[in-house]
């Protein structure tokens, strides 16, 4: 048994002072110290599997918390002997208990779009698109999120098709990934955006054989279109926010890692106010933006968030920064071009990007750089070996994030510069998008490396998973058998799609729970069900780490505790 408790830890710190010490305090300290009348646990939760992510105790039967933290792990007996007349018991009946889970690529997106992600055509996009506009008649603009390439015909996305719907509505449609969409007329006539208008440094406005617009924008091209539209109010921010808090916890999550490169003040003010209510039902870690040029009066307001909110509930203290788009739209920067003759769009030189890594690791400030295509991961690598140079720091984890597609050479490279692989799970899910867009993009030799989670794993990297929410659901166990399946959840490719790439269950619940955990530098505190730290714990219905991949897909989260609070619980609660 592991056993942590204010009597023990001062009876370990005794030991070694010599006996009369001891004996001299043993009249001081109170009576909790010893044997029998030590304060008994909150709660016991007894004749379970509790899986732990700690390697010196992987597996138990039970475990005791008081408080918000867990105070032993154990046999059953063991921890059934430390309740009291006053704790709570609960029989786990051999249900599987793991770490709360960390997603550790997540977006606050406080508007509501119309999800469009479940949606396999394009009929059913324009019905759904149409019956939305025409039930909230107040809303100006529609926007949506979701659509892949395979839904349009020859896959070329195109105004039209939203125009014969909506001629005299704004309407913008966010592709899967984000990283670019498809406006209406309408929508590219408020914006201003004509077929001469130049295309941004950092985007691209997308042209029909004869010049006109399709009105497809890309990457920076998006912006022209999304600031004419209304900005979240602050009451919008705050029901969006719980309305998130509520569906994370009922997918077992207890951590989100928010990668935004800031929050606006309506957000921030949400944050806030739940916070100050105590009904912040996730632990956050929040990022600010990695400026090109950052002022001294920038980088002082992001060491003061990074000062003021320090944990456990809401920390602040990493810096985003994007280097390239993504594959499906031909935007992630490759060293070799796509199928389709283009290369990506780089959004940094390597000597920017050197200069800024440079004085925000210098500053203690974590980077976390979004790069996908192979030579924009070569960039961030890059820029982290001479950040460390320069300043001579190490050990600051600074992760690179999504890494789709990088070189074989530079899998390696994360391990021995201690760079932190985040990585998303469910960007592995093998669906029509994938098969025929994505991977064709890439080819073959590269689609066979394409969110290879095993190689990370066989190469020592600390890999920590993530949704990229609203891009993909937030649900970890969809992630989890995507990644140990690489199938649809269909069962489609029969085999898996590179199955070489799959991962085993314990090595996913690692990347959502443990390895999350250390990405924002709170291994001490969580990610593992270890005596002393943080209560944060969910319980399922079926043991998935046994269990065929299928079953997880049917697994349904039962309880999910937070700092030794319920957070959720299923309708058909244990006992
Ligand atoms: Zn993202």
């Amino acid at each position: 048994m592991k056993l942590l408790e204010p009597g023990a830890a001062i009876l370990a710190a005794l030991s070694r002072r010599g006996a009369l010490v001891f004996i001299v305090l043993c009249f001081c300290l109170p009576a909790f110290t010893f044997g029998q009348t030590k304060i008994a646990p909150d709660h016991v939760y007894l004749n379970g599997k509790v899986w732990t992510a700690d390697d010196g105790k992987p597996v138990a039967q039970a475990f005791a918390t008081r408080g918000e933290r867990i105070v032993a792990v154990g046999s059953s007996e063991e921890i059934r002997a430390l309740a009291g007349p006053e704790s709570a018991v609960t029989d786990l009946k051999g249900r599987l208990v793991v770490p709360g889970f960390n997603d550790a690529h997540w977006h606050f997106a406080s508007l509501k779009d119309v999800e469009l992600d479940d949606l396999t055509s394009l009929e059913a996009i324009q019905k759904r698109i149409a019956d939305y506009a025409k039930s909230h008649p107040e809303e100006i603009w529609i926007t949506g999120r979701g659509w892949g390439y395979d839904v349009f015909p020859d896959r070329v996305p195109h105004r039209k098709y939203l125009d014969a719907i909506l001629p005299d509505r704004p309407v913008f449609l966010w592709e899967r990934d984000g990283h670019m969409g498809l406006a209406n007329s309408k929508a590219l006539a408020l914006a201003g955006i004509t077929r001469d208008t130049k295309d941004p440094a950092d985007g691209r406005i997308e042209h029909d054989t004869k010049g006109e617009l399709t009105g497809e924008l890309k990457e920076g091209a998006v912006s022209l279109v999304t600031k004419q539209m209304p900005k979240a109010t602050a009451e919008q921010s705050y029901d969006s926010l719980k309305r998130l808090l509520a569906k994370a916890s009922s997918y077992g999550i207890t951590s989100l890692q928010e990668v935004s490169a800031g929050l606006g003040p309506a957000e921030m003010a949400a944050f806030e106010r739940v916070l100050g209510e105590g009904q912040l039902s996730v632990r956050f870690y929040v990022s600010v933006p990695l400026a090109k040029n950052a002022t001294t009066e920038q980088l002082a307001e992001f060491k003061r968030l990074r000062d003021t909110y320090r944990g456990p509930v809401l920390k602040f203290g990493s810096a985003k920064g994007m280097l390239d788009g993504t594959v499906d739209a031909g935007t992630a920067v490759m060293y070799e071009p796509y199928t389709n003759g283009v290369t990506g769009i780089p959004f940094w030189t390597q000597d920017e990007l050197n200069r800024a890594v440079t004085l925000y690791d210098r500053e203690g400030l974590q980077v976390m750089l979004h790069a996908i295509g192979d030579k924009a991961i070569h960039m961030a690598l890059d820029a982290y070996e001479y950040a460390s140079k320069a300043n001579g720091t190490s050990g600051k984890r600074h992760r690179v994030e999504h890494i789709e597609v990088p070189l074989l050479a530079d899998f390696a490279r994360f391990k021995k510069l201690g760079v932190v692989a985040s990585t998303q799970a469910l960007f592995a899910n093998p669906d029509a998008t994938t098969l025929t867009n994505y991977a064709v993009l890439l080819g073959p030799a590269r689609a066979s490396r394409a969110n290879a989670f095993k190689l990370f794993d066989d190469a020592g990297a600390v890999q920590a998973f993530g949704s990229d929410h609203p891009v993909f659901s937030m649900e970890v166990l969809r992630g989890i058998y995507c990644a140990v399946a690489r199938k649809t959840p269909e069962g489609t490719p029969p085999g898996g799609w590179y199955p070489e790439n799959r991962i085993t269950v314990e090595a996913a619940l690692r990347h959502f729970t443990r390895d999350g955990a250390y990405a924002s530098f709170d291994e001490k505190e969580k990610g593992t069900l270890t005596p002393g730290k943080l209560a944060d714990f969910v319980v399922l219905s079926d043991d998935i780490v046994s269990a065929p991949p299928e079953q997880i897909l049917k697994t349904k989260i039962l309880l999910t505790v937070m700092g030794g609070r319920e957070t959720y619980r299923r309708d058909s609660p244990l006992p």
